[in-house]
């Protein structure tokens, strides 16, 4: 089954997306008390479409002193494991420094790559969303993985592009 790729830098909303889109699977999921642990691999249906989904912020451990460092290690993931990899981006912040280094990264993607422009809870922060056409990719979708909002139009060019 083709497999998608989420990455991005912390808190962007990487696991926030990962749980909208798998959600009619997460009550079968890790119900031990006491532990928080993100769920890193899911599936997904979509319009009769199916894809295997991975959070790849959660498969290299935080440590803060080497932080560019797993950010680079998860792109370098994706680039090996990919069909299609989605970029995400947070439209509160903007493009940050390690954005634009993620981006450089990208480029040498052979599969599409797709902006979330993530965060986009209304219509003022959709249009914010704009400048992220800036980070050079051929496709990017503001969306909210709070309130769905966008995410409908975001799966059809996923299915479109496995
Ligand atoms: P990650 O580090 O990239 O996995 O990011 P998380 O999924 O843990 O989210 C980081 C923070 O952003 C959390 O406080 C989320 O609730 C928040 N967040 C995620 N998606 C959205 C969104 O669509 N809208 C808003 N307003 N906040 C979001
Ligand atoms: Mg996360």
């Amino acid at each position: 089954m083709a497999l998608v790729a989420i990455v991005g830098r912390p808190n962007v909303g990487k696991s926030t997306l990962f749980n909208r889109l798998t959600e009619e699977r997460r009550a079968i999921v890790d119900d031990q008390p006491g532990v928080t642990r993100d769920r890193l691999f899911g599936t997904v249906e979509w319009t009769g479409r199916t894809f295997d989904l991975v959070d790849t912020g959660g498969l290299v451990p935080r440590s803060a002193e080497r932080f560019d460092a797993a950010i680079r290690e998860q792109v370098m993931l994706t680039l090996e494991e990919a069909d299609v990899i989605l970029f995400v981006v947070d439209t509160l912040t903007g493009i940050s420094d390690l954005d634009a280094e993620v981006a450089g990264l990208l480029r040498r993607a052979k599969q599409p790559v797709i902006v979330v422009a993530n965060k986009a809870d209304n219509t003022a922060r959709a249009l914010d969303a704009s400048e992220f056409w800036g980070l050079g990719f051929e496709q990017m979708f503001p969306l909210s993985a709070v309130n769905g909002t966008g995410t409908g139009d975001f799966l059809d060019a996923v299915v479109a592009a496995l």
